[in-house]
């Protein structure tokens, strides 16, 4: 019997946008299943309340997290978390691909590395970040990570002055600030305030939707179905996809489809979630284990004048001297890199006493942040996992190594914030926060061994010859820089194994 389609991708983020971009440019015929909407309300593009309050554009589910019942900071709409995301696409150190060097001592031996190195994935990196269009400055030190052979596609944009001050503190610390390459095209960029957790108003910010989803229609070999739901894999015992059924969320009208491939790429809750209720005999036992999303160390510096941060784009530096730790403190941490403040109603919301609107107003007028990330561990007991009623609940403690190294992390920074010029500091770690999970990754992960490891080493679901993940849950460590760039990459790479006969 004919199928309805080459491939049926679930999930139009990172993995999923970019695989239905190279798999229609193949000449492959799509159908993409989107359970968000496209976001269309300009009024709430840059509404802080509408976007970071209500999440109007984050997943709109409500997970049962460490048992209780609430809302996490992950997209939710046609492009996943691309369509929100702050766009730093750094590429990880090539020893991220060999956690053994670091993690021996709690890691099987079997994981001491990834299936695949960083070379394997280069020439994506370097598709991915022209596809993107990264902006960055392939001339400065960027330590322990890796950076294009070639360049940038433009450079970045001249510092802010906080930033300029924020250099020579990061200079004076001794290390090495570098401008973040970042997935904007700065000759339209509006130079917002509000960037990541925010919509772009005029797609500067590279998301799937604009770069590969809209490319990918223009091929007429995409059809898109925006909120869609898959609810199951239709899989026979003989190792084969054999249907996928979708939900219309809007009439409630369910189908079923086929396709010579299944793409998975729900996010790393949603893909383990659409595998376990479609019945996956999973040989591995890590089904929905090793959820990780990156502990680490946030910092805001409150200085005595206006940093313009509340007014204009400020998320521009980033250092990776630490990423290794140093010589006192030997172990592996990951990037640093500002933030925006986030505006007055998530002042209030995160402080750590009730404060009224007009101090969080001009607090928020003279804050800078910066964030440290630490590649947490790997560990089973973290997990996604679905009820009887189909509730999914999500288990999740930091490892005591992990909250160790961010401590560690949180002084350093703040050593940093204080050279800087900051008159006082604020800092905590990630270590009780199970609602920015933005990193999310590590749930369906991929090994050579089928005993270890849901997928093989080409994101194929051991024992299935048609069905593949290639979001982020695919990747067995969380790395030491956010994921973003890595999943668009390893889904070309996927991608082109799909699409070769
Ligand atoms: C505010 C924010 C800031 C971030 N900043 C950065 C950054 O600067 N750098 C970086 O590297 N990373 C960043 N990230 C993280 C990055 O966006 C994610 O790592 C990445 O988008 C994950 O890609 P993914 O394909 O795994 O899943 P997602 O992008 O989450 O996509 C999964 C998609 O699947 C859909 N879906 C789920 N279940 C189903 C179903 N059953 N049927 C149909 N569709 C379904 C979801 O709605 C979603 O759209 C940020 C994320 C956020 C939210
Ligand atoms: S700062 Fe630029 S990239 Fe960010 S939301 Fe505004 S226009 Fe888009």
């Amino acid at each position: 019997m004919p199928f309805d389609y080459d491939a049926i991708i679930v999930g139009s983020g990172a993995g999923g946008g970019t695989i239905a971009w190279k798999l229609c440019t193949a000449g492959k015929r799509v159908l993409l299943i989107e359970r968000g909407k496209r976001f269309d309300d300009p009024t709430a593009f840059q509404n802080e309340k509408r976007m970071l309050i209500d999440m109007e554009a984050f997943d709109d589910r409500t997970f049962r997290v460490n048992e209780r019942d609430t809302r996490l900071y992950i997209g939710g709409v046609l492009g996943g978390g691309t369509a929100l995301y702050g766009s730093a696409l750094l590429r990880p150190s090539r020893d991220d691909f060999h956690p053994g060097k670091f993690y021996s001592k709690w890691l099987e031996p079997e994981l001491w590395d990834w299936p695949i190195n960083y070379d394997d994935l280069e020439p994506y990196y370097d598709q991915v970040e022209e596809l993107l269009g990264v902006t960055g400055d392939v001339s400065a030190t960027m330590l322990h990570i890796e950076k294009p052979r070639g360049d940038y596609t433009s450079p970045p944009p001249e510092l802010e002055p906080i930033n300029k001050k924020l250099k020579r503190g990061i200079e004076e610390s001794g290390f090495h600030p570098f401008h973040l390459p970042l997935g904007i095209d700065f000759n339209r960029c509006l130079r917002c305030p509000t960037c990541p957790g925010f919509y772009c108003p005029n797609n500067a910010r590279a998301s799937t939707t604009d770069r590969f989803i809209e490319r990918a229609i223009a091929t007429n070999n995409l059809e898109l179905r925006t909120e869609f739901e898959a609810e199951r894999i239709l899989l026979d015992q003989k190792g084969k996809g054999r249907g996928i059924r979708v939900r219309s969320r809007h009439q409630n009208v369910v189908e079923e489809l086929t396709a010579e491939n299944y793409i998975i790429s729900a996010g790393a809750i949603g893909s383990p979630v659409l595998l376990m209720k479609s019945g996956y005999e999973d040989r591995s036992g890590e089904l929905g284990r090793n959820y990780a999303y990156h502990c680490g160390a946030l910092v805001a510096g409150i200085f005595r004048e206006p940093t313009g941060g509340s007014e204009r784009f400020i998320k521009q530096l980033g250092f990776t001297d630490l990423y290794f730790g140093n010589n006192e403190f030997p172990h592996k941490l990951g990037y640093v890199q500002t933030l925006p403040s986030p505006g007055p109603l998530s002042v209030q919301e995160n402080a750590p006493l009730p404060i009224p609107h007009s101090l969080a107003k001009f607090l928020n007028r003279r804050m800078l942040i910066i964030s440290g990330a630490v590649e947490d561990l790997p560990q089973q007991e973290n997990r996604v996992h679905v009820d009887r009623s189909g509730k999914i609940h999500l288990t999740h403690k930091f490892h005591p190594y992990d909250i160790e190294r961010s401590r560690w992390y949180l002084q350093q920074l703040k050593r940093v914030m204080k050279k800087t010029g900051a008159l006082f500091t604020f800092g905590a770690t990630g270590e009780k926060d199970d609602r920015h999970t933005a990193h999310q990754t590590g749930t369906v992960r991929f090994g050579t061994d089928p005993k270890q490891a849901v997928l093989d080493s080409n994101c194929r679901l051991h024992g299935y010859e048609n069905v593949y993940v290639v979001d982020g849950s695919f990747t067995p460590t969380s790395l030491g820089v956010g994921p973003a760039l890595t999943i668009m990459a390893n889904a070309l790479r996927v991608g082109e194994i799909i699409a070769t006969p």
